[in-house]
């Protein structure tokens, strides 16, 4: 199978093409013949080598659409010919959070991509339980786009922050696949949303998604902004994966009793608290990482429903995926980047 290999970390250029058998799958695993799989900032993150370390060579990817074309022991093989989308996360399935249904707790939680190969081949293996049903009436692209982003979104908004109806919610980079899976769901839970993006066109678009206010963090602070436009109460809920740069920026921006959720680290992974304001205003900072099985099937009926909408930007075939990555790091893309197999 044809299959994107990083032998050695850097730049676009080492995301290699290979050709090697395709995966034969093991106790309680399917096979997927992957038809489309989509970026996401953690895929760079591996190409750089700027994760816990991996063995390599490694096959990167953690989203994936395809069709079951193998089961190995244990799964039955009237799955074969099913049309499914890839759950991310990889977990023991025997621990208490795993029976809870709550898999980003497990100790052995992994994500697809990272410890283990990913979706940039011809073919990937997956446990069984994590070839959940896609709904029929999206294409391989759009289904590839769903599952990190809007279950990321949704467990990081719904279950981390408790986001209530009539709350102000503050997305951070509205455009990027993540920001326009918050945007949507901020929406469907009844909450005025503000985004932020870094052009006039990004901003736009943003609105066409539902944001009531965007916000250019490209020529001021937002912070000021944020008050501004909520009569100088602040955002409910502050939902930021930029990091370094952008942390007390967010905290600024919240509310009385405001959460921020904090689950990505784009632009560094260090930042100080101020800690009097942080009490005094009953601020929480929570940490949200994936989402579990659960909350990936809930998400994927709104969007089945028409109700979430998954975007997508581009399109590259696999053998372009260093072009892939190069429109995802030069920040030109609104949605998601997809790579087609
Ligand atoms: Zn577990």
């Amino acid at each position: 199978m044809r299959a994107i290999r990083i032998h050695r970390h850097g730049g676009p250029e080492v995301l290699q093409m290979d050709h090697i058998p395709p995966p034969e799958p093991g106790p309680g695993q399917v096979r997927v013949r992957v038809e489309a799989a989509a970026l996401n900032h953690l895929d760079i993150w591996v190409r750089l080598g700027q994760t816990a370390p991996i063995p390599l060579p490694r096959i990167p990817g953690s989203d994936l659409a395809g069709t079951i074309d193998a089961t190995g022991p244990g799964v039955s093989q009237t799955r074969i010919g099913e049309h499914i989308a890839a759950y991310p996360g990889l977990s023991c399935g025997q621990c208490d959070p795993c029976r809870r249904g709550e898999e980003p707790l497990c100790p052995q939680f992994r994500i697809l991509g990272l410890q283990v190969d990913g979706a940039y081949a011809e073919h990937t293996i997956l446990p069984a339980s994590s070839a959940m049903n896609r709904p029929e009436n999206l294409t391989p692209e759009q289904a590839a786009a769903s599952p990190l982003v809007f279950t990321t979104a949704w467990h990081a908004l719904h279950t981390r922050a408790r986001l209530q109806p009539g709350e102000t919610l503050l997305v951070l980079a509205g455009a990027s696949g993540v920001g326009t899976a918050a945007i949507q769901i901020g929406k469907l839970l009844g909450a005025r949303v503000i985004a932020t993006a870094g052009s006039p066109e990004k901003l736009e678009r943003c609105r066409a998604l539902g944001a009531d206010e965007a916000i250019n963090h490209r020529n001021s602070d937002y912070s000021p902004r944020v008050l501004e436009l909520t009569g100088d109460q602040g955002a409910n809920v502050v939902l930021d994966h930029i990091g370094a740069e952008t942390w007390g920026r967010s905290l600024a921006s919240l509310a009385r009793g405001g959460r921020m959720v904090a689950f990505g680290v784009t632009t560094g992974a260090s930042a100080t608290v101020q800690i009097r304001p942080l009490y005094q205003k009953h601020h929480s900072i929570l940490g949200s990482y994936l989402g579990s099985r659960r909350e990936m099937a809930e998400v994927m009926a709104h969007i089945a429903a028409g109700r979430l909408k998954p975007i997508v930007d581009s399109v590259f075939p696999l053998e372009q995926a260093p072009e892939a990555h190069r429109r995802m790091e030069q920040s030109h893309h609104f949605g998601k980047i997809l790579i087609k197999t």
